[in-house]
């Protein structure tokens, strides 16, 4: 049995995971092979949401329809207009959310709910603040199951990797908005999922540090190459970032879209490329 309680936010707990004594259960999904591994299935999905009034039930359709395959390694981002379903689909990978028909696979397995083979990144991190910035990432890696000698090791490492080195001790309230999301970057990652889901992570950030935790995020991804599926609804940080742009309208996909420039990119060169200016325009026409 696991031990009752919240795992910390952006921390998605699986109910096998065990909590002290063993290790994570990470690595191989059964029955997955290495071609898959990371790799994401959606296949017929629908979600019907109903809240219940004192005089009616009312239900919106968030997904309909929605079939998308999402290669292992592969960065892909949802963009569309507010309200086209784009985060329930990530709730939905994530293992939060159980959707009314349709299936979720990840490594070749079927969701069921939430695990450490995935992990969330949100638009603020939540993170607890009575605990330093090691300390928050500790949290997640006991919530994770892995062994207590281990985790401060870990939670070190990946606190380096998203450059806090000198803030190993500060307290959420002592960081900037995006310093706390670096920690919360950090905690998804010490899990080392394979799939990181992604909902709006930089939409609070002011431009300038926005652009930052950009580039920062594409160093990451090229070391550490997860699957990344990243809500954004701005063209140019879809442009920025992704290999394909899922475009998304009224519940359903509506196109997805390669973008054929090489990394490393930065928002100066897609500014200058004639297929990425091609790309933004077809994409703002299709938004
Ligand atoms: P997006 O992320 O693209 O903005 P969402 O997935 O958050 O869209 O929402 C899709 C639709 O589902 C919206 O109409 C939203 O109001 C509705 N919705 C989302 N969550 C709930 C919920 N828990 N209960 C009822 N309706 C919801």
């Amino acid at each position: 049995m696991t031990r009752s309680g919240q795992a910390p936010p952006g921390m998605t707990r699986s109910e096998e995971a065990p909590m002290d004594h063993a290790a994570p259960a990470r690595g191989k999904a059964p029955g997955a092979d290495d071609n898959e591994l990371g790799g994401i299935r959606i296949h017929d999905l629908a979600q019907t949401y109903e809240r219940v009034t004192t005089r009616e039930i009312v239900r919106t359709h968030a997904l309909r329809n929605v079939n998308l395959d999402v290669a292992p390694k592969e960065f892909v981002c949802l963009i569309g207009p507010s309200g086209c379903g784009k985060t329930t689909i990530l709730k939905i990978i994530a293992g939060l959310l159980r959707p009314t028909s349709g299936e979720v696979s990840v490594s070749g397995k079927r969701i069921t709910g939430p695990g450490t083979d995935r992990a969330t990144v949100f638009q603020t991190p939540a993170l607890m603040p009575w605990r330093s910035v090691v300390d928050n990432v500790v949290l997640a890696l006991e919530f994770a199951g892995m062994p207590k000698a281990q985790r401060r090791d870990q939670a070190i490492h990946y606190v380096d990797r998203v450059g806090l080195s000198e803030f190993y001790d500060h307290y959420p309230g002592e960081l900037s908005g995006g310093m706390q999301q670096r920690v919360g970057i950090a905690r998804a990652l010490a899990i080392e999922p394979q799939v990181l889901l992604m909902d709006e992570p930089f939409g609070a950030l002011d431009a300038i540090t926005r652009g930052h935790m950009q580039s920062e995020l594409l160093r990451i991804w090229e070391q550490e190459k997860k699957t990344v599926v990243f809500v954004t609804h701005s063209i140019d940080e879809a442009l920025l970032l992704s290999d394909r742009i899922v475009v998304m309208k009224e519940g359903t996909v509506i196109t997805t879209v390669e973008v054929p420039i090489e990394q490393p990119r930065t928002r100066e060169s897609l500014l200058e490329h004639d297929e990425a200016i091609e790309l933004r325009r077809e994409l703002i026409e299709m938004l």
